[in-house]
């Protein structure tokens, strides 16, 4: 995915909090890249989630960006901070998990009872950590979330591979915050699980927007070409995806 703006949209990503990382300590100072060629000098943004994104010229280094979120971390946190004061009422742990893509609510009851496992039954996501707390248990509901997410947007692609014609490799499911899919080289489609917390819309468009990269590996006037065939409001979905990350609940983030 990409930001919307008419030059070609960047392609850099850096992955946060993937499947790799769910030992994380709750908040990581974790940022992602945007890349404008119409940026002379870097810029930090803070997102009110204390999501962080720097914004860059497209020929600047990893190493430059690198050392420029270090020289501002202070502030960095201090706005993350600032912002997690301004929103008190967001419970640490949700009492329920709203799952539009698929049209599903469920109700969290955390038991306490320490088997590090999670159930559904009848519309109640049973999580049995040791401790009910976010430390315990947003890492027990993000791998549920990818568990639950796996068959689901498999069959979300099967449905627009017969749509688009176009057939991936291989589809894989994976948590992250920065990105709501990718799709390589060799023909894999990764997907977010994330994508379950968003519209059956918005869901339908992330994977064409994958699927087309099966035939474009890249952001180009054809590559839009071929997704407005499948999509003609792509550019909405765009906006509305790429700013869909400031609202991510936080035990989604980390
Ligand atoms: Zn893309």
């Amino acid at each position: 995915m990409s930001n919307s703006s008419n030059e070609t949209p960047p392609i850099v990503q850096y992955s946060l909090l993937d499947d790799s990382n769910s030992n994380a300590p709750v908040e990581p100072l974790a940022w992602r890249v945007r890349t404008s060629k119409r940026v002379r000098n870097p810029k930090i943004q803070v997102f009110p989630h204390g999501g962080v994104e720097v914004v860059v010229h497209p020929r600047t280094r990893p190493r430059e960006i690198e050392a420029f979120v270090r020289e501002n971390s202070a502030w960095i946190e201090r706005t993350r901070l600032e912002f997690r004061e301004l929103r008190p009422d967001e419970k640490a742990l949700p009492d329920r998990i709203e799952l539009p893509a698929i049209g599903e609510s469920l109700a969290v009851h955390y038991s306490g009872k320490g088997t590090g496992k999670t159930r559904e039954a009848q519309g109640v996501l049973f999580v049995d950590s040791a401790k009910p707390d976010p430390a315990e248990c947003r890492p027990l509901l993000r791998d549920w979330l990818k568990r639950k997410a796996r068959p689901i947007l498999r069959d979300a692609v099967a449905v627009q591979r017969d749509f688009t014609g176009l057939s991936p490799r291989r589809v894989q499911v994976r948590l992250q915050t920065t990105r709501w899919g990718s799709c390589s080289t060799t023909g894999t489609l990764s997907l977010n699980a994330a994508l379950l917390l968003r519209s059956p819309e918005e869901l339908r468009y992330v994977v064409i927007h994958e699927l087309c990269h099966l035939e474009h590996m890249n952001h180009s006037k054809q590559y839009w070409r071929l997704v407005s065939r499948f999509e003609p409001d792509y550019r909405r979905f765009e906006h509305r995806l790429n700013r869909a990350w400031q609202t991510s609940p936080q035990w989604l983030i980390g």
